[in-house]
């Protein structure tokens, strides 16, 4: 059954059960699908590009490559630094118990998971861990700024030291630039701690909240 007949479908049943659906005009709405489409599409072509990538020494212990999950049309967009053991082995960002931080402090925001973007600065796990090294990021670093190109995100949040440093390749602490606002090519960078620090810190939570009260802020302000 061809889509738009079915949304018609869908529609008088709504009607007829006496909810009011209001929709954007069709041009609008068209436009709208065919601009999340172009970008499903552009990270599609960019995650085919990225499998089977051997540019530096961690393509040799993967299980999957973790290349990001998410909304390609989302306002806000998450970064953290790597995959750990859980998300090389399901290929997907932040789904063990940091995972569950993360998804806890979105929900804060008032978003669903389904609606933010997630990615890290390596898309593939280091061994033990540890932290992305200069090389590492050197060579995969360029994927996520073409991530974040396509997805074009109204703000972005930093998880950690990792990732404010690789992506505004910059030196700072993070307890220094946690709840600051930076600015990655002109979007609202917010860098703060990533939640498997806050799972070993937990008293230093209440400065995330602090952190994700300035983010509904900025999102609040912009389109
Ligand atoms: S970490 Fe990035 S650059 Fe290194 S092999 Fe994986 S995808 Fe390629």
């Amino acid at each position: 059954m061809p889509e738009t007949f079915r949304k018609e479908i869908a529609r008088e049943i709504l009607r007829l059960s006496g909810i009011e659906v209001t929709l954007p005009p069709e041009k609008e709405r068209e436009g709208q699908e065919e601009e999340i489409s172009e970008k499903s599409r552009l990270l599609r072509e960019l995650m085919e590009e990225l499998e089977g990538c051997r540019l530096c020494g961690l393509h040799a212990e993967r299980t999957n490559l973790v290349f990001g999950v998410g909304n390609p049309d989302a306002r806000l967009m998450f970064i953290g630094e790597a995959p750990g053991a859980e998300e090389d082995r399901q290929g997907e960002p932040f789904v063990g118990a940091a995972g569950k931080r993360l998804n806890v402090w979105i929900e804060y925001l008032g978003l669903r998971r389904e609606e933010v973007y997630i990615a890290n600065i390596l898309k593939c796990r280091p061994p033990g861990n540890r932290t992305p090294r200069p090389d590492e990021a050197a060579f995969c670093v360029p994927f996520l700024r073409r991530q974040i190109e396509i997805i074009s995100p109204s703000i972005i949040v930093t998880l950690g030291a990792p990732a404010f440093k690789y992506l505004l390749e910059r030196s700072d602490g993070i307890t220094k630039v946690r709840g600051q606002e930076f600015s990655y090519r002109g979007i609202p960078v917010i860098p703060t701690y990533h939640p498997a620090y806050i799972l070993r810190s937990p008293a230093r939570e209440r400065e995330v909240y602090l952190d994700l009260d300035k983010v509904r802020e900025i999102l609040r302000r912009l389109p």
